[in-house]
């Protein structure tokens, strides 16, 4: 069976129900907000070259944002070395971060698609050859990703602010 084909020319408001998205964007907006391969990856389901994306070789420790609406889907310590091109993790961050839809399924290969649950970007794909313990093989496309790094050591709060924590102005309540 052949897969569905998106022209992209999706009437705002008329998203498949079932699934609210805490961002809403139409095509237009994501367009200007978004450089080309990002939105031809995240709006359009594109896949990046295999080796051509910046976080391949990504080694620092962070967290990958969703380069459409800045949600959290990944994190360093579930990526792995899968020999892909692809940055590829064993885990999301929160399986409530992502939709998981069927692309296609083939005696040797079951391919389902990944996306933000907050915006509906598409992401990449997950695939059941992944390593321990998951199993999983989440191959992400790295313009799709905002690499956050964990650079500051969280310094504890050392001073605590003297004074009255109330502040506010007291009401004043005109009457007639
Ligand atoms: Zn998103």
């Amino acid at each position: 069976m052949a897969l569905p084909v998106f022209s992209g020319h999706r009437v705002a408001g008329e998203e498949s129900p079932g699934e609210p998205r805490k961002v809403q964007k139409t095509d237009a907006e994501w367009a200007k907000q978004l450089t080309p391969a990002q939105y031809l990856v995240t709006r359009q389901k594109a896949t990046e070259p295999a080796y051509s994306g910046k976080y391949v070789n990504n080694h620092t420790k962070g967290i990958y944002h969703c380069v459409c609406c800045d949600a959290e889907v990944f994190a360093s310590r579930t990526k792995f070395e899968s020999g892909t091109g692809w940055p590829s993790f064993w885990s999301p961050i929160s399986e409530e971060n992502l939709v998981k839809a069927m692309d296609y399924h083939r005696a040797d290969e079951v391919r389902v698609e990944v996306m933000c649950s907050t915006c509906g970007a598409h992401l990449g794909h997950v695939f059941r050859d992944g390593p321990a313990p998951t199993g999983l093989r989440y191959c992400i496309n790295s313009v799709a990703l905002k690499f956050v790094p964990t650079t500051a050591k969280v310094a504890p709060a050392a001073k605590k602010k003297a004074g009255p924590a109330s502040k506010s102005s007291p009401k004043r309540v005109t009457r007639r």
